[in-house]
């Protein structure tokens, strides 16, 4: 049985007190819903505050990206335990960090072998362009995306990963995917493609969400597709009731 996960990603949006504002409107919703693992990702400048607001919570904390080196001359960037310090998640390879940052399956290995080297649970997020999905190459992208991101873990590492397959296309767009397609991408080849590398007990463990113009409205289309565990949610996560509704749709 696989929990089902949901994570507001709030990318590069509230200054800290926005961030407490939106917390304390969300917190009594989101803790209602034990049987879902909640995680927020606000921006590192607010990590410290929003940490101090969950302690004592069961809702996770997670960063948007980090740097996979210890410490050093890398101006800009932030550790891993740095992000250990208030975190117990990271989001990895965004499609944002892919396009506008430059990163590639080979940094994003980096990042995740990192990650999980400091005891944090990586989401690592993938999937395909709209060009790529037009010219039919979603399988290809997506398993590339996974055997290079994911190369050398060993099982064990792998079954505490959790996986966002968001394809790009459908990233703040207002134009989700359908849960049926969703679906069968991860079904026919995210899986197989864990279950190739790692073995079947780790392919059926894995929690894989999806992402994508999520709302509380369409939640539930891909809450109730077998192979989809969950959300990484993007803007519907900047408003408290909405985002309080799709956790509760993912129970
Ligand atoms: P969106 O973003 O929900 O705004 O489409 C999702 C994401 O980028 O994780």
């Amino acid at each position: 049985m696989r929990k089902p996960f949901v994570a507001g990603n709030w990318k590069m949006n509230k200054t800290v007190e926005q961030a407490r504002v939106l917390v304390s409107e969300m917190l009594p919703g989101l803790q209602a819903v034990k049987a879902v693992e909640r995680v927020l990702c606000p921006p590192f400048t607010s990590l410290m505050a929003i940490a101090a607001m969950l302690s004592g919570t069961d809702i996770g904390l997670g960063a948007q990206n980090m740097h996979w080196e210890t410490a050093g001359a890398f101006t800009g960037e932030i550790a891993p335990a740095m992000v250990k310090e208030f975190c117990q998640y990271v989001i990895l390879g965004h499609s944002e960090r892919r396009t506008y940052f430059g990163e590639t399956d080979e940094t994003v290995n980096r990042k995740v072998r990192a990650a999980l080297a400091h005891g944090l649970t990586p989401i690592v997020c993938i999937g395909e362009t709209l060009a790529e999905n037009e010219a039919g190459r979603t399988a290809e992208v997506v398993s590339r995306q996974i055997e290079q991101g994911l190369k050398d873990l060993t099982p064990e590492q792998a079954s505490g990963l959790v996986i966002a397959y968001e394809p790009v296309w459908a990233i703040g767009t207002g134009r989700a995917a359908s849960g049926e397609d969703a679906n069968r991408v991860v079904g026919d080849v995210i899986r197989p493609t864990l279950a190739k590398m790692f073995g079947n007990t780790v392919a059926e463990g894995v929690r894989v969400l999806y992402g994508g113009s999520v709302t509380a409205a369409n939640a539930a289309e891909f809450f109730t597709q077998p192979q989809i565990d969950g959300a990484l949610v993007g803007g519907a996560s900047l408003k408290a009731a909405e985002f309080v509704k799709i956790v509760e749709a993912a129970a």
